[in-house]
C-alpha cells in the first residue's frame, strides 16, 4: 500500500501534463516509516534524447544530488513517470529495468501516470515481484 499527500499527487500530475507529450520522471519521497507515506515528489529530467515519447532515462548525477538533499529520516519510496497515450501499465522495459533497479532500490513503488492528449487519465501504482520479476498492481490512497 502506497499513500500519496494531495500535494505530492498534484506536482505529478502537474509535472505530466507539462512534460505532454514526452514521458517525465521523477522520485517519491516520503519518511522512513512502517506508513508509506509519499510527502513530496521531486521532479528530474527525462535525459532520454532518443525516444522520449515512449522512454525516460534518469540522470544518474541529478539522482545522486537528489539523494544527497534528503532531510533526516526522508527515503525514497519510489519513482513516478508518465505514459503519453498509452496505459497506466508498465511496459516490459519498465520491468527490465526495475529488476536492475531493486538492487539500489529494493522495495520501491512505481507510479505510471497515463496522459491522454494532454490530460491525466489514471494514476496507478505498482511494485516488482522480484522473484517472478513481473509488476503487481499496488493499492493507492490518497491522503
Ligand atoms: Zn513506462
Amino acid at each position: 500500500m502506497l499513500i500519496l499527500e494531495g500535494t505530492a499527487l498534484n506536482a505529478m500530475r502537474a509535472h505530466a501534463r507539462e512534460a505532454y507529450p514526452y514521458e517525465c520522471c521523477g522520485l517519491m519521497v516520503g519518511f522512513d516509516d512502517e506508513r508509506r507515506v509519499v510527502h513530496r515528489a521531486l521532479r528530474l529530467r527525462n535525459v532520454n534524447t532518443e525516444s522520449p515519447q515512449v522512454r525516460y532515462d534518469l540522470d544518474p548525477l541529478e539522482v545522486s544530488r537528489a539523494e544527497k538533499s534528503l532531510a533526516p529520516r526522508e527515503t525514497i519510496l519510489g519513482i513516478y513517470h508518465s505514459h503519453p497515450d498509452h496505459p497506466a501499465r508498465p511496459s516490459q522495459f519498465d520491468t527490465d529495468r526495475a529488476v536492475e533497479t531493486a538492487r539500489l532500490w529494493p522495495g520501491v513503488s512505481y507510479i505510471v501516470i497515463a496522459v491522454k492528449q494532454g490530460e491525466v487519465e489514471a494514476v496507478r501504482s505498482w511494485q516488482l515481484d522480484e522473484s517472478r520479476q513481473v509488476f503487481e498492481a499496488e493499492p493507492l490512497e490518497i491522503a
